[in-house]
Parts: C-alpha cells; structure tokens; sequence
C-alpha cells in the first residue's frame, strides 16, 4: 500500500511522487493548510493539504483525528527555510498531499501516548495503544535484535537450535508447576516445563553436542518486579566441556549481544568472578553489586574479648554465627543522629537484634558500645576497618545466615542513599563455587538442581563430612545485583546421581517415577556435559 516508509522520505525523493501510510500522531490547522504528522513504526513525516493543491484532500483532512489510520499521496519538497526540524529524520522535507484516504477512525485516545506518567492501569488495560508509543517501540526493536544477536552468537559457536516440549513432565527447578488437564486421560495432568533442562541433558545424551533454544519457562511464584510466570530464556547446553568452557561461551554471547545494540564498550575484556562464599561474607548475596565496594570485615574475634556478655556469647560459636563490621567512608558528616538510629528500625525488619556502631572522631572511636572493649582491640578494629576520621562503622552480630541477609540489605541501602549504584557502569561478575545443598529446617535442598555436578576428589568420589560443606560446580552471571542467569556441569553417571539423590531424601521409587527417564539415559554412555541459561529479558 506504501512505497516508502516515513523515515526514508528525505531530500533526495523531493519533486517525486510518494505513498506513506501510518496513524496521525498531530494535527495542525493554519488558517486554510491543514499540517499531519503521519507516524508508522519508525518516524514521523509532515503532511501538507493546502486546498490550492487538492481541495478533496483538505476536505479529508479537515475529518482526520489523531491516530486514525491514513494513506497519504502526495509529491516530496523541501520545507521553507527556518522550518525544518532537525529532531526528525525527516525534518528537512514534507510531503504536499494529493491524494487522502482515511482508512480507519479512532475514538479519542483514553490516555495522552506521549506522557509517560500515565498510570499503568490504564496503560495495561489499553495495552495495544500504549505498545503503539515510540518508548515501547523503542524497547521492542531492542529486544528484537537482542535475540537475533543470540541466535547469530550462538549459531557462530557451532550451536544448533532446539524446540522442546511444552506439554511435559514436572521439571526439577524447585517453584511450583503449571498444570494442564488431559482430556485423554481424565484426572492426569501435564506440567508446564520450569526450564528444558531436562531435556536439554537429553539432547546431550544423543550426541548433538551443542544446545540451545530461545525458552520459554513457567514457573508459578510470586510476582516481583524482576520476576513473572512466564519468562524467555535463552537456554544452553554443551558436552564434553569444563567450567570455564561454558563460561568462556556465555561471555562471548553476552559481548556479541551488547556490540548489537551499541553496549559494547560496557562488556568488560576479563569477568570478574567470585566465590560463593566471598560474596556472602564480604557483600551478605549470591549477587552482589560491585558498583561501589562497602564490603563487610569480620569481627568476631575481637569481639569474643569484649566485656559484653551477649556479643562474647554469640561470638563463642563461629561457625554457625556472625560479627560484621560495615564502614560508610565520612558516615559522621553524610548522616544526621537521627538517620543512623533510623538505621536500625531498618535492619530489624530483616530479623536484627540491633545494629551498634562507632563513630571515628579526632580523639578515637565513640558510641556506646566503646566500653565493653579494650583500647588494643579499639585499635584494632580501626586498622582492621581501615578507618578514617569521619568514617561509621556499623556491626550486625548474630546467627549467619540473619546477619549476612540484613548487612546486605543494609549496605545496599546505604548505597541507594549515598547515591552510589551508577546507572551507566556495568559491573559483571561470575559468582563461582555455589554449595550444593542448603538446609532449612532440617530438610536438605538442592540449591541449583539435582543434576548438578558436585566437587569430587580426587579419585572421583564425594567426600564430606557435613553436607553442607559440599560444594557444586555452579556458577551464576552477575550484572549490578541483578542475577542475569546461570547454570552448571551436570552429573553424568548414575552412581553420583543417585548418592545424590539419597542425601536429598529423594527415594528410589521417586527418582525413578520422577526422573526414571534422565536416569536410564545415564546408563547409555551420557558425555560430561553442562550449560547455563540467562533470562532473556533481565
Ligand atoms: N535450567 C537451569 C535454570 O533454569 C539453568 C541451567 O542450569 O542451565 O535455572
């Protein structure tokens, strides 16, 4: 129906005839010229019905509303000096209309599609037209070449692409399944996959060697800002293949992603990694933000010499409890009195007992918990912390797992604060060494999947006293603290699977009933595989 889009309509079409097609984004009228601004997906170009030229089509445009739908011909010229709009692509041309069909009306707009403070209510319930703006536009073009910069990467690194079902069997994941009924058979039920991975593994069994797949995922938790029933992965899987193989491709997939849409400069030349436990002991999360440094020191030991019995108590056990110092660089003169006790009503919310903390003056530390210490250890947290005058230090003491949560909560805070999370760095980092297990209430989990390769020693065995002390070849992509994705080496013998199995509790019957298929597979001359997968849209 058109023969140019709005954009391409520039100074060297003028004085020839062109069809454009697309909704009225405005419309002037000058006292007998009648201007549109026609936008289709990609610009704007400026219409002009002046009745010297054609009096039906002024006629037409003097019907149009915004955002009716109109076909437009006319002829290209030069617009008059001191007119020209350098914002448009097309702002030096416009088109002298001849010709004008309104192909479809339009009720008012419900909203204003240029205000981007609309309530999303209303945006929601009107989807269609608030995906007609350009800001949506914007990010939908964006995603668009993000997925074909990962078909292109992945494709390059010799990797095939997959369908897998989506009328399955309950994936191991660990949310809850979305269920479908079978009319075949009543009372039966398909679950929806969390992820491929079961199939992906499959897929190595048979020897493709390279896996990937552009997923979609369903998992039923609860909404959060970052989080949605379903999501798009981009799924991946790889056999014969180490730790750093896979992560050498999951970096090479996310530079050629970033070159696309012009972010290349962001991706750095070497990942940072660290290890699981660093970042809980140093940032209290599996997925720091290592924008700005605020990490914790451990002080538990000079705390097991003060006077105060609660924290020389807690400090007794060091194995499963914590003593953390956390210093804000010149705190004094950056927070008010009133905004460091505030602090605490903060961190209680996340299971603290309290939060004490120094202040570190011309004459040395000061606050109320100065006094159960002797003036070596004073010292000594202050070389320990490194402190300067003006420096805070604030301490969280209790079990780990609750101080480790509430200080990461806490310095993330005082990064939102202090204004410290730079929306233009990009800081990756690989979080490598995941445990195994996790324990709650005395129930052991997997913390990736089952199918995680743990570390084994040296004659190929698992070896450990405490399960919680093994550790898995899991890793996780890390970008600002946001967990962009992650994955693992997988076991691919039985027998370490089904030893696994049993410290889960899972039994053989369930195993079987479960996972007897990936199972069986084992059997069958399963390659060492491993991959990853990385939320799409994160
Ligand atoms: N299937 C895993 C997940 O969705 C990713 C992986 O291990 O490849 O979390």
């Amino acid at each position: 129906m058109r023969t140019h889009y709005c954009a391409d309509v520039n100074e060297e079409l003028i004085g020839k005839e062109v069809v454009v097609a697309g909704w009225v984004a405005s419309r002037r009228d000058h006292g007998g010229v009648i201007f549109i601004d026609l936008r289709d997906r990609d610009e704007v170009v400026q219409l002009v019905c002046d009745p010297a030229d054609s009096i039906e089509a002024h006629r037409v445009a003097d019907e149009v509303r915004d955002q009716f739908v109109l076909i437009a011909k006319g002829v290209v010229r030069a617009r008059g000096e001191g007119l020209e709009n350098p914002k448009l692509k097309t702002g030096k041309v416009e088109i002298v209309v001849k010709e004008l069909k309104i192909e479809n009306r339009s009720l008012p707009m419900p909203f204003d599609l240029d205000d981007e403070k609309v309530n999303e209510e209303i945006r929601l319930r009107y989807r269609y037209l608030d995906l007609r703006t350009q800001r949506m536009h914007k990010i939908f073009k964006l995603r668009s070449k993000a997925a074909m910069a990962s078909r292109n990467s992945l494709a390059n690194q010799g990797f095939l692409e997959f369908e897998t079902p989506v009328l399955t069997k309950s994936t191991p994941e660990g949310a809850r399944d979305y269920l479908v009924p079978s009319r075949v058979f009543p009372g039966e039920f398909y679950a929806l996959p969390q992820s491929p991975q079961l199939f992906k593994q499959l897929l190595m069994v048979s020897g493709f060697d390279r896996y990937f797949q552009i997923a979609k995922c369903f998992r039923d938790e609860d909404l959060r800002a970052d989080r949605q029933p379903e999501f798009t992965q981009i799924d991946v899987e790889m056999s014969f293949c180490t730790q750093d193989d896979v992560i050498g491709v999951a970096e090479q997939l996310i530079r050629d992603i970033f070159n696309e849409v012009d972010l290349g400069d962001k991706v750095p030349q070497n990942f940072e990694r660290i290890t699981y436990k660093d970042a809980m002991e140093k940032y209290g999360s599996d997925k720091p933000d290592l924008r700005f440094d605020l990490a914790m020191v451990d002080v538990i030991d000079i705390f097991e010499r003060s006077t105060n019995e609660i924290f020389s108590e807690i400090a007794k056990d060091k194995k499963r409890n914590r003593i953390k110092a956390l210093k804000v660089p010149n705190g004094d003169n950056i927070f008010s009195k009133r905004q460091m006790k505030g602090f605490e009503s903060y961190v209680r919310k996340f299971g603290a007992k309290g939060l004490g903390y120094f202040q570190y003056k011309e004459e040395g530390l000061k606050g109320p918990l100065t006094k159960f210490f002797s003036q070596e250890d004073l010292d000594e947290i202050i070389k320990r912390c490194d402190l300067k005058v003006g420096d805070v230090v604030f301490f969280g003491a209790g079990d780990k797992k609750t101080v480790l949560d509430y200080m990461g909560r806490f310095r993330l805070y005082l990064a939102e604060l202090m204004g410290l999370q730079n929306d233009d760095e990009y800081r990756f980092v690989w979080v490598v060494d995941f445990p195994m297990f996790e324990v709650e209430d005395g129930k052991v989990k997997a913390l990736h999947h089952p199918f995680t390769m743990p570390k084994l020693n040296s004659e190929g065995k698992l070896e450990y006293s405490d399960v919680e002390d093994i550790e898995s070849i899991a890793y996780d992509i890390v970008l600002n603290g946001v967990e962009l994705g992650g994955g693992s080496i997988r076991i691919h013998r039985e027998e370490i699977q089904e030893e696994i199995f049993k410290i889960l509790g899972i039994s053989e019957e369930e195993a079987q009933e479960k996972f007897g298929f990936l199972l069986d597979a084992l059997k069958f001359g399963a390659p060492p595989h491993g991959g990853f997968a990385i939320g799409f849209d994160r």
